[in-house]
């Protein structure tokens, strides 16, 4: 049996338009976490296993992710099978915001749908362990979280402005002090105050 690579998911992802994690913004994120000892996980938004897996690999972390999606669920599951890592991964096909989670994470990283960053940070929150982090990704989306120009489409449009809100959700948030950083597609790191 040939063994899948993590190359082979990011290939995939790319000939099937299937957003997962920049280059980099991966790579700080699996520097964090072993840099910090994370050990447990909440991820919403699976897509097809390839964060879950990379925060696996070189970590003693352990994953809970929720993807809605019943094919990208399918292959994430196949994904994580062939990286023997379906005994620290556990993968739940429902709506995030429809299901009720009980454990406590180190972190728990956001990086669903970005209209609903706000709703998914407000459920979760107390599944955070003291000195835990909500990471956020795609803040900048693809820059236009920024641009002065305006933009054309208007289903974009929309969720640009809902990305803003959200900056100005974690800028104006008493309970939480977060960190941004420029790094991939825009990333920030919320910890308890
Ligand atoms: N974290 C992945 C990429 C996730 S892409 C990686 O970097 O590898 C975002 C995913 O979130 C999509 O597959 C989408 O189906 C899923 N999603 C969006 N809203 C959701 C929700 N409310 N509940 C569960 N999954 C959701
Ligand atoms: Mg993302």
């Amino acid at each position: 049996m040939v063994r899948v690579q993590i190359e082979d998911i990011e290939e995939y992802a790319k000939e099937n338009n299937v957003p997962i994690m920049m280059k980099d913004g991966i790579e700080f994120l699996k520097d964090y976490i072993t840099k910090n000892n994370v050990l447990n996980i909440l991820e919403i938004g699976t897509a097809i296993g390839y964060s879950a897996i990379q925060m696996c690999l070189n970590s003693n972390a352990q994953v809970v992710s929720i993807e809605r999606d019943k094919e990208r669920y399918d292959l994430a599951i196949k994904n994580i099978n062939d990286f023997n890592l379906n005994d620290r991964i556990k993968v739940i096909n429902d709506d995030a915001l429809d299901i009720d989670i009980t454990g406590m994470y180190d972190l728990i990283f956001i990086d669903a749908a970005k209209s609903q960053s706000i709703k998914f940070f407000e459920k979760f929150k107390k599944n955070l362990n003291k000195n835990g982090v909500i990471i956020t990704d795609n803040l900048n989306f693809h820059g236009l979280t920024h641009t002065k120009e305006r933009i054309e489409s208007r289903n974009v449009r929309q969720l640009v402005r809902k990305i803003n809100e959200y900056i100005t959700f974690l800028k104006e948030n008493d309970e939480f002090e977060t960190t941004f950083l420029d790094i991939g597609d825009g990333i920030s790191i919320s910890k308890k105050r």
